[in-house]
């Protein structure tokens, strides 16, 4: 008989964990604690010197958070994974790996919004350049790629519209320029899209979002694939070069195909150090367990109410892949089959005037800056994220003054359609 390879959903259960094999705890126990006791003191001295693995001290790793980084790792489809305190986190910890001062990585120009400021600000003083591209046009990349290009970012589902990249294209482009692919799939999780099986070789998330699901949690997480040769030509001293906190070691030798996981833990999360705390990983792991009942709701109930906005009368455009004859249905259809995600924008005849009265009369919406909770969520980005910007920039973001962005929750989809239908009366 072949063993029988487990489900997504099973997956998504019980990958990573076991009951607790000194009390019988069924659950993932919260390890709230700062360090681990050594057997003796050879124990201790290889546990240092990265022979063995085991706890040491919690910005390093701790029990309940490798669970979920075992969970993690397997529902993406990658070989290890490392957990950290926030989205944001990953990505430094994930570029720090990679990047030395003075070197670029192409994004695509469709991102969070606060990922934008922290490519075009906070890099700057690391001396990492990011170099923009189009991610509706893989053409870009190959473009930007310059000798000292070490990575591709774009994001799965991106922002602020919910557009589909096409991944297969940017990591043709990747792979012929030998630098890794970054895939940022926050707005897809792995139930709508697993980027690794698209030729991504390392796969961000916020935590904070679907994974999580319940909007209480900050966290973030880097998953390995496995697939990138780091030996090649000394580009990424951090994994090819002999490591002098680690007697000399080199990371891509000694670890194989999980040595950009280990690098990203014993080189940055240990020197940079935003270490997840182990509650806020309880807390993530109980969301995941119900990843996929959530994801495919949360589909459902977006493709009923983007059709519902589509013929409304004060309603002038609707974007969301998922609905048939939008732009990106197509590479819908090919990444995210189960459904096109749950954060989409639409536009509103009135103008700013009728985004401001939408989100000040919704009952059921919470007016915020966030997305991927039970709940559903509203956001007038002309008066809030992006109000610094002239109308011109505005409109060139996708944050035009009648824009309108949701994140459609888990309730039931009639209470979220008669809320807006109320609020786009009143
Ligand atoms: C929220 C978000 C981030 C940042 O994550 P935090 O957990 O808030 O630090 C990064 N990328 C995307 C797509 C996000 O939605």
């Amino acid at each position: 008989m072949t063993e029988r390879l487990p489900g997504f959903s099973t997956l998504a259960i019980h990958a990573g964990a076991q009951p607790d094999p000194t009390t019988g705890a069924r659950i993932t126990p919260i390890y709230q604690t700062s360090s681990f006791v050594f057997n003796d003191a050879d124990h201790a001295a290889s546990l240092f010197g990265l022979q063995t693995f085991g706890n040491i001290y919690t910005r390093i790793g701790n029990p309940t958070n490798a669970v979920l980084e075992e969970r993690v790792a397997a529902l993406e489809g990658g070989t290890a994974a490392l957990a950290v305190a926030s989205g944001h986190a990953a990505q430094v910890v994930a570029f720090q790996t990679l990047l030395q001062p003075g070197d670029e990585f192409i994004a695509g120009r469709k991102l969070y919004g606060g990922s934008i400021n922290q490519f075009n600000h906070a890099y700057k003083s690391f001396g990492w350049n990011v170099v923009w591209a189009d991610n509706d046009d893989p053409a870009t990349f190959e473009r930007a790629l310059t000798p000292k290009t070490k990575a591709i970012f774009v994001e799965s589902i991106a922002n602020p519209g919910g557009s589909i990249t096409d991944i297969e294209a940017i990591a043709t482009i990747a792979r012929k320029a030998g630098v890794p692919l970054i895939v940022d799939n926050t707005l897809a999780s792995p139930y709508l899209m697993r980027p690794i099986d698209h030729g991504a070789d390392i796969v961000l998330h916020s935590l904070t979002k679907f994974l999580g699901g319940h909007g209480n949690s900050i966290g973030g997480i880097i998953v390995d694939a496995g697939t990138f040769d780091w030996s090649r030509d000394g580009r990424y001293p951090m994994l090819s070069e002999p490591r002098p906190e680690y007697h000399g070691i080199k990371l891509h030798e000694t670890f194989g195909n999980f040595a950009f996981a280990i690098a990203a833990r014993v080189l940055g999360l240990r020197d940079l150090g935003p270490a997840l705390s182990p509650f806020n990983a309880f807390m993530i792991l109980t969301g995941i367990e119900t990843l996929g009942l959530r994801m495919q709701r949360h589909c459902d109930n977006t493709k009923a109410v983007a059709e519902w906005l589509s013929a409304h009368p004060a309603v002038s455009w609707v974007n969301y892949a998922g609905l048939p004859g939008d732009r990106y249905h197509q590479l819908a259809r090919k990444y995210t089959p189960k459904g096109a995600g749950a954060v989409f924008t639409f536009g509103l005849k009135g103008g700013y005037d009728a985004g401001i009265s939408l989100v000040s009369n919704v009952k059921l919406f919470s007016h915020l800056a966030n997305i991927g909770d039970t709940r559903s969520l509203i956001i007038h980005p002309a008066s809030t994220t992006h109000s610094q910007l002239s109308d011109a920039q505005k409109a060139q973001a996708g944050a035009g003054v009648d824009v309108v962005r949701l994140s459609i929750g888990i309730e039931d989809k009639e209470d979220i359609i008669a809320d807006l239908e109320q609020a786009l009366g009143a």
